[in-house]
């Protein structure tokens, strides 16, 4: 039983970040998405909320079970007997820093390694923080999250 895991911030989930976690739940046999609840990055949504609108955008996928984690994440892996990271590859500028925080990774923990999924094209653009500026100006996102995410950020930016 392979077990993998999809750490981010997912501030909120994006439909880029939806499709890693449907691509990597056919790649292994259970995946978990770790929200990091210890953000430096002065998040929009809570903990609570991130991780209750990415349980209700993949709740149809049975090997996928969502958690929230603080710390480091390869200690959270070593506890949970998990043995992969999933990361999400969209354009050469995400390249030099995950390739920093994987060899880290991999130095602390040699057991767990780091798969990187390249990004399907529709989403090569997309991020968390463009759909946020986008809602910020009530502009469209349909295309950009689930329906679920776009109900709370219109609320946020009423
Ligand atoms: P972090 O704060 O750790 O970068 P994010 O929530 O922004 O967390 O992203 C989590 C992971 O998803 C990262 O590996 C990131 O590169 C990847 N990702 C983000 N957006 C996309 C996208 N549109 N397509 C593919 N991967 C993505």
């Amino acid at each position: 039983m392979v077990k993998a895991i999809y750490p981010g911030s997912f501030d909120p989930v994006t439909n880029g970040h939806i499709d890693i976690i449907r691509r990597a739940s056919g790649l292994f046999d259970k995946l978990y998405v770790g929200v990091l609840s210890n953000s430096s990055k002065n998040p929009l949504f809570s903990i609570d909320n991130r991780v209750t609108m990415i349980k209700e955008a993949v709740g149809d996928i049975a090997n996928v079970e969502v958690v929230s984690y603080d710390g480091l994440l390869v200690d959270y892996c070593k506890n949970n007997g998990i043995t992969a990271i999933v990361r999400g590859l969209r354009a050469i500028t995400d390249f030099d820093y995950e390739l920093q925080i994987a060899q880290t990774n991999k130095v602390m923990e040699p057991e767990v390694d780091t798969v990187f999924l390249t990004t399907s094209l529709e989403y090569a653009y997309l991020s968390s923080s463009i759909v946020k500026e986008i809602a910020s100006y009530h502009g469209n996102i349909d295309k950009l999250v689930p329906s679920n995410v776009k109900c709370e950020l219109e609320a946020k930016y009423i």
